[in-house]
């Protein structure tokens, strides 16, 4: 009977080491945004956004909602994950300088409440703040990884602030005449 003993053991360690992976997972604000479905992305159009304060390396956002049927006020907070750079011994906080940068998001939101929260926190990208911490089985109940439409409204102003904004393409600088001044207009 001892080697059934042994097999269930080992089971039960595999089984643990599976949940273990969790604490693996890092996401970043780039990945949450390309995971989120395009509905959720085109609602956060008509959604103004402001810079409430940077505290010690984590942004506090507040949008503002406007049209016929909300004109509602909520809550975004972005914060980095520790991460190791050379020579660091252990993992540090360092200021988010990169949207590829693992981050930490909240909203204060019924979407977010009820929808995101417990899968973000899933994925060491949030916390279990205004949810009850259960998995979501009415609203996203195939556990979808995504942003509420508030954080994906306030990404441009994000992306400009770390210095990752797309610039606008700058029209083609017009050739140089090639002329025996000039020679290298002509490689
Ligand atoms: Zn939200």
């Amino acid at each position: 009977m001892n080697w059934l003993f042994n097999v269930f053991n080992n089971f039960l360690i595999f089984i643990r080491m599976i949940k273990l992976l969790d604490l693996l997972k890092e996401i970043s604000f780039n990945t949450l945004f390309s995971k989120t479905p395009q509905p959720y992305k085109s609602r956060a159009s008509n959604i103004s956004v402001k810079l409430k304060t940077i505290g010690k390396n984590i942004y506090f956002y507040q949008t503002t909602t406007k049209d016929a049927t909300e004109n509602r006020v909520h809550n975004q907070v972005i914060r980095p994950l520790p991460k190791k750079q050379a020579g660091d011994a252990i993992a540090k906080i360092y200021p988010i300088k990169n949207i590829n940068d693992d981050v930490a998001v909240w909203c204060d939101c019924k979407d977010f409440t009820f929808e995101n929260e417990y899968i973000l926190w899933k994925n060491n990208a949030s916390r279990i703040v205004n949810s009850n911490g259960q998995p979501p089985t009415i609203k996203n109940p195939l556990r979808l990884t995504k942003l509420c439409k508030h954080l994906v409204a306030v990404l441009p102003d994000f992306k400009r602030r770390i210095g990752q904004s797309t610039p606008a393409p700058t029209p083609p600088k017009p050739s140089a005449p090639i002329t025996s001044d000039n020679p290298k207009a002509s490689k």
